[in-house]
């Protein structure tokens, strides 16, 4: 596909030219989930956001190797080190140890994103694995860029140039957030390694120079992806929230380690960074600490696909903040549902050849997703491409595959009936649904309207929207 493909860049604040370093390989590194709770819609944003960036890729014609990490130690309630840690917190809370804690939220996690059809990545890298190396990379930055307090070993980050120049103005903003830990030369400094508090034993604690304890929660990404992929690599990627504190964090160590800051001022691990805007609700509950909040599973037990999920986040673009309203991810669902009804109609007749070419809709899908992702601009390219009659069926259907492979909507392989998602609180089930639907068109043919009026209101005291002469060909939405 021909249109250069252009990313905007959070370090440089502007939209660039993407080059890979090795086109047969391009590299990228998201964070992943904190495995202390279920992740919310808008975590989940975050991942839809890499994985259309990672199809994309491979849309372009290069090879990709993503990481994704699992975290399950170091991770504060605040990012900024202070607070408890999140672990620890859940398995207290939920009276189990932090390994069950971190295995059944994992496990939870990857449920979501094979409903959300993510594609995984080469590896999931779990923080807890890469213990060795990170204490490894710690001694290597601990003498020049670090000082050790009695809670730990911290990060002077006045010993690297520029420190938080992702971060920009906002830096300050997050100052201000921070909690003051005695001792520490610099408001932003953080924790590299934390010791145990003496006469306490945590769950998590590991042997180390500086004492035994637990490493800082930004450590981990900056030796994950060291490991995994190199340095520098591609790019690397997370919610607009890691652009403040965790990514200048990861920068900076990043910097101390490689020493190679002077010959390459630029170099900060990865050539590009890039973050996702959040997805917001109006009513908080997108925010853990404040108690219920929206998983995929809420919306699927509200009769929402996950797929109309993946269908509403690609129709804003990542950098913008989108909000969610029941409204929104019900008009998503119907857009699919109309999606997949043109996809099916296109199996069923006899095959025509085109009098156009295909090719103007790939170029219009291509030249609209290598603007930075714009999958918003690219879907009513599909919309169309889809219902132009002067293409054959053949071609049309090899386009919603070619178009499917970055948006990741299974357009080629869900139907209509997949879609329909059965509320938690239905009472009613798909046969008693038919059999009422078979009833009512009894009635009607025998001209019995009072009947099919009474079974009508009978459907729709279960919950079910009958929906008499409608386009998509619905009989019924629960
Ligand atoms: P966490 O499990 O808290 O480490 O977050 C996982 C990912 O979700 C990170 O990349 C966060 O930046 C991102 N994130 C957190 N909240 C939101 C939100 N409301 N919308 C989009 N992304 C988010
Ligand atoms: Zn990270």
């Amino acid at each position: 596909m021909n249109a250069p493909l252009r990313l905007y860049n959070s370090l440089t604040r502007a939209i660039e030219d993407f080059r890979p370093i090795d086109p047969a390989e391009v590299r990228i590194y998201t964070c992943g989930p904190t495995v202390y709770n279920y992740q919310h819609i808008g975590n989940m944003r975050a991942f839809l956001f890499a994985d259309t960036l990672g199809r994309t890729m491979r849309w372009k014609g290069y090879g990709l190797r993503h990481i994704i990490n699992i975290t399950d130690v170091g991770h504060l309630t605040s990012d900024a080190d202070a607070g408890a840690d999140k672990m620890e917190a859940a398995a207290a809370r939920e009276a189990k140890s932090i390994w069950e804690i971190a295995a059944h939220y994992t496990d939870a996690f990857k449920v979501d994103v094979a409903r959300l059809n993510i594609t995984p990545p080469a590896k999931w890298t779990v923080a807890t694995d890469y213990i060795e190396p990170m204490i490894e990379f710690a001694k290597t930055i601990a003498d020049a860029h670090c000082y050790q307090l009695g809670s730990g070993l911290y990060f002077d980050v006045s010993t690297v140039p520029d420190y938080g120049r992702l971060a920009r103005a906002a830096t300050d903003v997050g100052e201000s957030r921070i909690d003051p830990i005695d001792g520490k030369r610099n408001p932003q400094d953080f924790a590299i390694w934390r010791t145990s508090p003496p006469g306490e034993q945590r769950q998590m604690e590991w042997d180390s120079p500086w004492g035994r304890g637990a490493p800082g929660w930004h450590l981990e990404c900056s030796v994950m992806s060291r490991i995994e992929l190199g340095q520098p690599f591609d790019i690397h990627t997370g919610g607009i929230d890691h652009r403040e504190i965790h990514h200048p964090n990861e920068i900076a160590q990043n910097q101390a380690h490689c020493g190679c800051t002077d010959a390459e001022p630029g170099f900060t691990g990865a050539k590009l960074w890039m973050h996702n805007n959040f997805l917001v609700d109006r009513g908080g509950k997108m925010s853990k600490s404040a108690g219920e909040f929206l998983r995929l599973q809420t919306l699927i037990d509200r009769g929402i696909h996950p797929l109309s999920y993946r269908l509403m986040c690609l129709s804003a673009h990542y950098r913008s903040e989108l909000e969610f309203t029941w409204e929104s991810a019900l008009a998503a669902q119907t857009r699919l549902k109309r999606l997949v009804q043109a996809v099916e109609k296109l199996r069923a007749p006899p095959d025509k050849p085109s009098r156009g070419t295909p090719d103007r809709y790939r170029e219009a899908f291509d030249a609209a997703i290598s603007d930075d992702l714009n999958t918003a601009r690219a879907l009513p390219i599909v919309d169309e491409a889809l219902a132009d009659k002067a293409l054959s069926p053949a071609d049309r259907l090899a386009l919603a595959a070619e178009f499917d492979a970055v948006l990741g909507l299974e357009l080629t392989t869900i139907t209509r009936a997949d879609l329909r998602v059965r509320p938690v609180d239905a009472s009613i089930d798909e046969a008693g649904i038919e059999a009422k639907l078979a009833d009512r068109r009894e009635a009607r043919a025998a001209k019995d309207f009072m009947r099919s009026d009474v079974l009508r209101d009978e459907l729709i005291a279960a919950g079910v929207e009958v929906m008499d002469g409608d386009p998509l060909g619905w009989d019924w939405r629960l």
